[in-house]
């Protein structure tokens, strides 16, 4: 029986091909919502055009599809739901809760970058929309794995962008605005993300929307127990070749390489896998040792 309760999600920016860290994401989504029998969604976060690459989405889903993850629900494009941005900003801005702000990055400097007042040399053309952080804004919240998390919004973030001078919606606004919209109930992500949370439910507060249950998966770390460097957490994994890459994952996610050896097709790993998988053996702090990448 389907849980009701469950709703999952991978929402990828398409930047480039999957690599290792954002297939641990997508996994360790996907493994977290079937456990629970819930659903899973795949979002396309594109709503960032000088960052994404020509192609990336399209490859990204046939990544997902040769690695057997497959979504519950037709795949979303942020890029197709700018109406939705474009109410929730309005509202914000009725309500007082946002404002536009002509501040350019060198009027913001003497702030450390951080905005929490406006101090524009000059009004622009098409101002940014941000968010007021009231003043000692301070968030916490249990992460389901990392524990509880604290931030100090105001002092470390200020009032932070929800649509950019350049008429791009900022990610904060477009991820909150479609986990609501989508009713996700878990949003299970990489560690990279455990700080932008803090500012998602301040943003889910002024919108009156619900806050979902998060769990931030252990960072990728190298046999040397230091962050993967850049290069090798960026490595693009190899949708030709799913069975050791898969393995390699479900030993980052802390389980027991035994249950997947039977395994000789990706369906058949992914079932063992279901069956197998025990979300208390996730590492608890955001620190794992996982062995050599694949390939
Ligand atoms: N699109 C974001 C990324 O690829 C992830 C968003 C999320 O999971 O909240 O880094």
């Amino acid at each position: 029986m389907p849980s009701l309760n469950y709703r999952g999600r991978f929402a990828p920016s398409p930047t480039g091909p999957l690599h290792l860290g954002s297939m641990l994401a997508a996994f360790g989504s996907w493994l977290l919502a079937r456990h629970a029998r819930g659903q899973w969604l795949v979002r396309i976060e594109d709503v960032d055009p000088p960052r994404e690459v020509p192609g990336a989405a399209e490859l990204q889903l046939a990544t997902l599809a040769a690695f057997g993850l497959h979504a519950d629900q037709p795949v979303q494009y942020q890029s197709r739901r700018h109406t939705l941005y474009q109410t929730a900003s309005a509202r914000l801005l009725a309500k007082g809760k946002a404002f536009h702000c002509h501040c350019s990055r060198a009027d913001l400097a003497s702030q450390h970058g951080i905005h929490r007042h406006c101090a524009a040399s000059q009004q622009r053309a098409q101002p940014a929309i941000r968010l007021r952080v009231a003043d000692g804004s301070h968030v916490t919240f249990n992460d389901a794995l990392q524990g509880q998390v604290a931030q100090d919004v105001d002092r470390d973030v200020g009032d932070f962008v929800l649509l950019r001078a350049d008429g791009c919606w900022a990610y904060q606004l477009a991820v909150v605005v479609d986990d609501a919209e989508q009713r996700i109930s878990h949003v299970v992500r990489g560690a990279d993300l455990v700080d932008s949370t803090p500012r998602q439910i301040l943003l889910q507060q002024a919108l009156g929307v619900p806050t979902p249950h998060y769990l931030h998966l252990p960072l990728l770390l190298g046999s040397d127990g230091h962050k993967l460097s850049k290069s090798l957490a960026a490595m693009p994994v190899d949708a030709g070749a799913p069975l050791p890459v898969l393995r390699w994952l479900w030993a980052a996610l802390g389980q027991a390489p035994a249950a997947l050896d039977a395994s000789v097709t990706v369906a058949e790993l992914l079932q063992h896998a279901v069956t197998a998988f025990d979300p208390g053996s996730l590492q608890k702090e955001s620190r794992i040792v996982a062995g050599s990448p694949p390939g």
